[in-house]
């Protein structure tokens, strides 16, 4: 299967898998936030996203792949205590609102949708890259989609780029000093951790790519079987 395009049932599908990643994760990213932060960022996550899950069932079969995201957005912001929760629900609610009314998404309107909720986030977090935060994952994400982009990589291409380019990222956290958010009231103490919303925005992008494939195929890759 290699499709060119995401739809409604792929968008349902990202936000599906990203519940079952902040799940299998959690403690995880518990570990991660104790380290610089105050250990509910596995909680914060694993809550927004299993509600955004039961959430999207109420959607009806005629709905955009947009109005997928920005109901996701929407429900992150309600659900996750903690800084995440408005900036996730930024980064869905814009991404999807600029998607319009699209039944298809091609890779040059994902760029451009997702690249709409980077700013977003970084709008609203005032966060710039270098900042060990959320940013640093997905700022990298959707520069490898815009080199994607000119390179004519095929969609799947491009999302395994962009999971690689995330991870990545958020690997880089770890020497950072934290400019932005709880993990900056430590100062230097915040170095040699890695930033538990970068990991998490990490997943999130492996989700996107694992989105792509039907949801059997996609449940063996996650269980390392695929
Ligand atoms: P809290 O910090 O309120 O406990 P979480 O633990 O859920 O919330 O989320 C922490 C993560 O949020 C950080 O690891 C960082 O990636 C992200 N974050 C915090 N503040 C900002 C900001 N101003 N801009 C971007 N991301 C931020
Ligand atoms: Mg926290």
């Amino acid at each position: 299967m290699n499709p060119r395009t995401l739809n409604r049932q792929s968008m349902t599908h990202w936000v599906l898998i990203c519940a079952r990643l902040m799940r299998e994760n959690q403690a995880y990213l518990t570990q991660l936030d104790s380290a610089i932060g105050d250990a509910d960022h596995g909680a914060n996550m694993t809550r927004g996203f299993n509600a955004a899950e039961a959430k999207l069932l109420e959607l009806t079969n005629d709905s955009t792949p947009g109005e997928v995201l920005v109901l996701t957005g929407q429900t992150l912001v309600t659900s996750i205590g903690g800084a995440s929760g408005p900036l996730w629900g930024a980064v869905f609610r814009r991404t999807g609102k600029s998607l319009g009314n699209a039944l298809e998404v091609d890779l040059t309107q994902l760029e451009g949708a997702l690249d709409k909720g980077l700013v977003a986030v970084m709008e609203l977090g005032a966060a710039e890259p270098g900042d060990k935060t959320m940013v640093d994952a997905l700022s990298p994400a959707v520069d490898a989609l815009k080199a994607a982009l000119g390179g004519g990589v095929s969609l799947e291409g491009a999302l395994e780029k962009a999971q690689l380019a995330a991870l990545e990222g958020a690997q880089n956290t770890t020497p950072m000093l934290a400019r932005k958010g709880r993990a900056s009231y430590l100062g230097e103490r915040s170095v040699g951790h890695q930033d538990p919303g970068a990991a998490s925005t990490a997943l999130i992008i492996t989700a996107l790519h694992l989105s792509l494939r039907d949801p059997f195929q996609g449940d063996q890759a996650l269980r390392g079987e695929g």
